[in-house]
């Protein structure tokens, strides 16, 4: 079995020599900037059920539950927190020519934050909250939480600009995610359990087409051994962080 040095030499050349990349990542990708991932270890699921505290019937039942529970504390996470060496090592590899886009399913702009472009935000973003009835938009560190839920000043309920469960994925995100699976020479998927759907089937998609999928995660998935060609297991600050440097040296 090849040892980690040698598949993270690995991901280097495979990177160097594929013609597009396009990276794949989930909630794993932002634990080391200190937010929680839904499943796994410290992930929310061990003080509630997410799927349905964030299911948009839950929000539309009871907002001001899920602002308490879910999204109290994610307004105060974000507000601080910063990108770690994964999301600055993707942004390394677009500036080295290498990767082309980022298609996220989290909220937390930190891609951004850390310097990537084109970053296809699948599951929308928590930066701005959208009044239920007027549909006026806030930014969400303008946002009042002395009245939960907040309020805008039509008196209508503000909710995130994200994609609750059970709610479509944006129309022209969907497509181009698909498109560029299908169209891709390989797909980086990191930290990710690859159980939401439908973006947990764009690296099966990317297979299908030809793509090379390799995995970044702490712990094995179900793409481990099946979807994914080969998977480097470990912290994803580290392991992207080293590749990037590798992919640095080959262009230089
Ligand atoms: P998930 O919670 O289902 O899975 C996270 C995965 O990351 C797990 O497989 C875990 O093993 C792995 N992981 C944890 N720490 C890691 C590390 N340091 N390095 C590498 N891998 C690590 O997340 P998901 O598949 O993205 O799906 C959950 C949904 O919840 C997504 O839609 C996402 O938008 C949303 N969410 C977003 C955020 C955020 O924006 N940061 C946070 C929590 C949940
Ligand atoms: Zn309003």
């Amino acid at each position: 079995m090849a040892n980690q040095n040698d598949l993270i030499r690995r991901l280097a050349d495979d990177l160097l020599a594929s013609e597009s990349c396009v990276a794949l990542t989930g909630a794993g990708i932002s634990v080391e900037s200190g937010i929680p991932p839904f499943r796994g270890k410290g992930g929310l699921w061990e003080r509630f059920d997410p799927m349905e505290v964030a299911h948009i019937d839950s929000f539309l039942r009871d907002p001001a539950r899920v602002w308490d529970l879910l999204l109290r504390e994610m307004h105060s996470l974000l507000s601080t927190a910063r990108p770690n060496a994964a999301h600055l090592g993707l942004a390394r590899l677009e500036k080295a020519g290498i990767l082309s886009t980022v298609i996220t399913q989290n909220v937390d702009g930190l891609h951004q934050a850390a310097g990537s472009t084109d970053v296809i935000e699948f599951h929308g973003n928590f930066a701005w909250q959208r009044c239920m009835e007027c549909e006026k938009t806030y930014s969400t560190p303008e946002v009042d939480l002395s009245t939960i839920p907040p309020l805008c000043a039509c008196g209508g309920i503000l909710r995130p600009e994200c994609v609750f469960f059970g709610e479509a994925i944006p129309e022209h995100e969907l497509a181009r995610s698909f498109q560029l699976a299908a169209r891709c020479g390989l797909m980086l998927v990191v930290g990710t359990s690859a159980v939401v759907q439908p973006s947990a089937s764009l690296p099966q998609v990317a297979r299908q087409h030809g793509a090379l999928v390799v995995e970044i995660n702490r712990e094995p998935t179900h793409l481990t051994g099946s979807v994914a060609h080969y998977s480097l297991l470990g912290r994803a600050g580290d392991l992207v962080g080293a590749v990037a440097s590798l992919v640095e040296q080959g262009r230089g």
